[in-house]
């Protein structure tokens, strides 16, 4: 830790780093790479993973939004400096991702933390059928204790349909994996009053309480020369991370242990949430989405999802609708009222040659291992739940 780590702790209305359960750690591309060296800064990578392990010790889920893909591949590429054209940035990621992976999974398992790869592209974190597929990929991988470490699948994104900036990116991700906190780690201590390159007075604010248009006018443009995102892309990120039930901090990682440095009161910016994860999700599933069907339950299924369950292919004893896997059903009783909401976890389809049958036959009928669940109790919010 540095001498400054060891600062006044945080503020009293600033969360503490120990309380959270689930973290995504976002890593911009100046911080990571040595442009001049056309390499990754192993030492600092090394102290931050350090402190990834010591919250992940403590019993925390790390999640890791890394970018650097194409930093790294344009350096081997001999590309020019400057703005990138798209078919350049897709072959400048496609040959850096590859040392980006390998980085990052050498330095982890340094510290005795397995990494998982996953690359998403905007669709995949957009189209509720997509996202559940990673938010399952992700939930399976925490439960193995492993650290999914997440970047944008640059080579096939095209210019009109992505992020481009991981910022955006660690928010949504943060939000799929019901995430309590995002941290991005930046060449910026964090949100200033005004633009500090030409304010040398400008105030570092310490707690975003709400996004307002004031927050948003603060932002400025601008975008180090390494990285897509400036601040302004920070604040959205704040938006989406805070909407989904996830504090943010934007923090300075220029230094090592950056992470060390939050929790130990250094310099930096938060973004309160007044919700959390799970109530943010259930008022998603029990109120912005429509409908697409209607799953009939009997009554051991509806003791059972009422106590806490998933619902089960056996306990259904009728669906009405064409939807597909994502889609937001209607749970109904067997006196055809709605005991609550949840996203189909099977096409209308398979859903109807499942219904009423154990989970062994559910394997035999559709050819293959199989999801258990017609509707994951993640995945739904009971009537009364999440409404409000
Ligand atoms: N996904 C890009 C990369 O890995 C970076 C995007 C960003 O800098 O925010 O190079």
């Amino acid at each position: 830790m540095t001498a400054s780590a060891a600062s006044a702790p945080p503020p009293a209305s600033v969360p503490a780093l120990e309380g959270f359960r689930r973290v995504v750690v976002k890593v911009g591309s100046s911080l990571l790479v040595d442009r001049a060296q056309g390499c990754v800064k192993a030492q600092w990578l090394a102290s931050l993973v350090e402190d990834l392990a010591a919250l992940h010790r403590r019993g925390a889920d790390v999640l890791v939004v890394s970018s650097g893909a194409v930093a790294l591949g344009r350096t081997v590429l001999g590309l020019p400096d400057g703005a990138l054209k798209l078919e350049d940035s897709q072959a400048a990621a496609a040959v850096g991702q590859i040392a980006l992976a390998r980085i990052w999974a050498e330095t982890l398992a340094g510290s005795s933390l397995t990494a998982g790869q996953i690359l998403v592209t905007f669709a995949d974190t957009e189209q509720r059928r997509r996202y559940l597929n990673a938010r399952a990929t992700i939930a399976r991988l925490l439960d193995l204790r492993a650290v999914p470490v997440i970047n944008e699948n640059d080579t096939v994104a095209t210019s009109e349909l992505r992020y481009g900036d991981n910022d955006r990116l660690a928010a949504r991700v943060a939000t799929m994996a019901s995430a309590d906190l995002l941290i991005l780690l930046s060449d910026v201590p964090g949100l200033y009053d005004a633009p500090p390159a030409d304010n040398p007075g400008a105030r570092l604010i310490p707690v975003v309480p709400r996004v307002t248009a004031e927050i948003e006018a603060m932002a400025g443009g601008a975008a180090s020369h390494l990285s897509r995102g400036g601040m302004r892309t920070k604040i959205e990120a704040g938006k989406i991370a805070t909407t989904g039930g996830a504090h943010m901090v934007i923090a300075d990682g220029r230094i090592d242990h950056p992470v060390a440095r939050v929790a130990a009161g250094g310099p930096c910016t938060w973004f309160l949430t007044g919700s959390s994860p799970v109530t943010s999700r259930k008022k998603w599933i029990a109120g912005s989405l429509e409908p697409r069907g209607a799953l009939h339950l009997d009554a051991g299924a509806e003791r059972a999802i009422l106590a806490g369950a998933s619902l089960l292919p056996a306990g259904v004893t009728r669906i009405e609708g064409d939807f597909t896997r994502g889609d937001c059903l209607i749970m109904r009783n067997e006196q055809g009222g709605e005991i609550g909401r949840g996203l189909a976890g099977f096409d209308a389809g398979d859903a109807a040659r499942i219904l009423g049958r154990s989970s062994q036959d559910v394997e035999a009928i559709l050819g293959g291992p199989q999801r258990a669940a017609l509707i994951h109790r993640d995945d739904m919010a009971l009537a009364g739940e999440g409404r409000g």
